[in-house]
């Protein structure tokens, strides 16, 4: 028998909460009826600065109930601090972490069939989506096109797998020796290493609520991914650099040709041309750069990924490791 957390992000989820709970509990229960895991197992929520009423209900089911806890940051942090913020907590006395959404996207289902695996001895176990149905025809699109463009960059990721895994207490300790500011999960976990193993599951839609990822956030977690774990965009402007300038030697004997055959090239079209072409592109370059200078400066200054203004988790299993 071992002890379980499944910790589970919720930024404003109250109409999801109550129906999460419920199905979370149940599979627990089920597990520890089984003798897979142990009673002092846990559901912890950790609330990343909702607004509504998602904590007072955390702290109203973790009264209730002695498998519910709850992790309260400070503010928002986001869907990735406030995963690591509850991997931190959870990973410190359990044999291993699931997270999973709140919103019940990802199928409850899958969770027995992860714990198996670990039993079997994986130490890091990725929910794969078999079916994309659900999801809008653009965030298909623009999914797919990510993952190709990550994998031509040569960043190992997992294809259709989102932050819905489990991972052994180990692998979470590597997890969290990663001490980078703009932490992209799903790049860092492939990069743990260990056994590891996947377990299918279909997707579904958000129980309620709406999304948390609206187009903005979804852009800036691609570009984070990206320029996190790649210097190809940089290398990329050196190749252009040279292109450019291979275009300019040409266009130069063009024009001497042009002079010793006396025709007098027109200056102006040509003149506007180049310095609108080659200004839009020195400008891209510097972007470009500009994106890895800014990494630089939020990542030397080493801020908090996330405080924790509550912790009933370790509330809890203080309390149930005196008894
Ligand atoms: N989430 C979070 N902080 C945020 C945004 C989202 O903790 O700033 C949580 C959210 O509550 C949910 C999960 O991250 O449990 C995934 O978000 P969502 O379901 O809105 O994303 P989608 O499934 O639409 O990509
Ligand atoms: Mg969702």
């Amino acid at each position: 028998m071992f002890k379980l957390s499944i910790v589970v992000p919720c930024y404003n989820e109250q109409e999801v909460l109550h129906e999460t709970t419920k199905e979370l509990t149940q599979i627990v229960n089920n597990l520890i009826n089984e003798k897979k895991i142990t009673a002092t197992s846990k559901v912890v929520f950790v609330d990343d600065g909702s607004r509504d009423k998602t904590w007072s209900l955390i702290d109203e089911y973790s009264s209730e109930n002695d498998l519910i806890s709850g992790v309260k940051l400070s503010r928002n942090f986001g869907h990735q601090g406030a995963l690591l913020a509850g991997v931190t907590a959870a990973s410190k006395d359990s044999d291993a972490v699931i997270t999973i959404d709140a919103d019940l996207q990802d199928d409850v289902n899958a969770i027995p069939k992860m714990v198996d695996k670990f039993i079997e001895g994986s130490e890091v176990v990725y929910g794969v989506r078999n079916n994309r149905d659900t999801d809008s025809s653009f965030k298909r699109g623009t999914a797919e096109l990510f993952y190709k463009f990550m994998g031509w960059l040569g960043v190992k990721l997992v294809p259709d797998s989102a932050d819905f895994r489990l991972m052994s207490k180990r692998a979470c300790e590597v997890l969290l020796s990663y001490k980078e500011t703009n932490l992209f999960l799903r790049g860092i976990v492939p990069m743990v290493g260990f056994k590891s193993d996947k377990v299918y599951y279909a997707r579904k839609e958000r129980f309620a609520g709406e999304s948390k990822y609206p187009l903005k956030k979804m852009i800036k977690f691609a570009a984070d991914g990206i320029t996190s774990f790649s210097i190809v965009p940089i290398k990329m402007i050196m190749g252009l650099g040279f292109f450019i300038v291979l275009i300019s030697i040409f266009l130069l004997i063009y024009t001497i040709v042009q002079k010793i055959n006396g025709q007098v090239v027109s200056g102006w079209p040509s003149m506007m041309i180049s310095i609108w072409a080659l200004g839009g592109v020195q400008l891209i370059c510097i972007s470009v750069i500009g994106e890895y200078v800014g990494k630089i400066f939020s990542e030397v200054k080493h801020r908090p990924r996330f405080t924790i203004e509550r912790d009933i988790y370790t509330e809890k299993t203080l309390k149930e490791n005196k008894r």
